[in-house]
């Protein structure tokens, strides 16, 4: 660990954060996409590749794909931006798309000097409440499958599935990585040949609602996210709109994860 002397000319230590916390609580994306950066060689400390797990003291030059990131303290709660989004139909969770098909992202305010991470994704034919924010430390945590935050979905699937079956999806089935199952499971009524359901899981793997279905060989034909932990999709926000976080709803993300202004973990 680096020393520096202070003011009575003792010896005190100089905190060294590992490079992916650094540059996500700096607000330049999440703790997975720095990792997926350093693992591409994209990323450079001082002029050299940087490696998982680097201890940085912030004084370093950092560059991705030689541009230069800005590494200022963390700003804390009140430096950083957070909006939710009703997403539409039709849009994919996604920075840039090599097909062309529009991004949640391109409605964003522009930002100087950070990035929005969006909080999860939603697959391209699913709506509802998207989170973004430029603190990538919450971003991580709201993510994190430790931190069992529940994501509530209203589903309707064209069947009507018996007893036994609903019995089997809360208990739990296999997919394709791992045992899943919804947290809670409750009818919410019929429209033709569909029913209705709202679910509630407390991961977000891929595609996982749609899978749990699939186990039955039954198709969602309509998703909709309308919460994501302490924060619902408001009823009056049309698809394809945004809306800024009260302080209210930014103190429950952040107290939700048990995380303190300057990122101070609280136990
Ligand atoms: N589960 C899905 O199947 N799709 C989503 O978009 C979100 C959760």
């Amino acid at each position: 660990m680096r020393m520096m002397r202070c003011a009575t000319a003792t010896l005190v230590p100089v905190a060294a954060e590992r490079i992916h916390k650094l540059l996500a609580a700096a607000g330049h994306g999440s703790r997975r996409q720095i990792e997926t950066w350093i693992r591409e060689r994209r990323l450079t400390v001082n002029g050299t590749a940087a490696f998982l797990g680097q201890p940085l003291t912030g004084h370093e030059t950092i560059r991705l794909d030689g541009r230069r990131l800005v590494l200022r303290p963390g700003p804390g709660r009140a430096g950083y931006r957070h909006v939710l989004y009703h997403k539409p139909e039709g849009e994919i969770t996604t920075r840039a798309d090599p097909a062309g098909r529009r991004t949640v992202f391109r409605g964003l305010p522009r930002l100087k000097g950070s990035r929005w991470v969006a909080v999860g994704r939603l697959d391209i034919a699913t709506t509802g409440l998207l989170i973004f924010t430029t603190d990538g430390e919450l971003a991580h945590r709201l993510m994190h499958p430790s931190s069992g935050i529940v994501r509530t979905y209203a589903v309707r699937v064209r069947a009507r599935p018996g007893a036994a079956e609903l019995g089997q999806l809360t208990a739990g089935v296999r997919l394709e990585d791992g045992e899943a199952r919804f947290e809670t499971l409750t009818p919410a009524g019929g429209e033709g040949a569909n029913r209705w359901f709202e679910v509630t899981l407390n991961e977000g793997r891929n595609r996982q609602v749609r899978r749990l279905w699939q186990t039955f060989g039954y198709d969602v034909s309509r998703l909709i996210r309308i919460a994501y932990g302490p924060l619902t999709l408001p009823r009056r926000l049309r698809p394809g709109r945004l809306q800024d976080l009260s302080d209210e709803q930014v103190g429950a993300l952040y107290d939700v994860v048990r995380l303190d202004k300057k990122h101070k973990v609280r136990h």
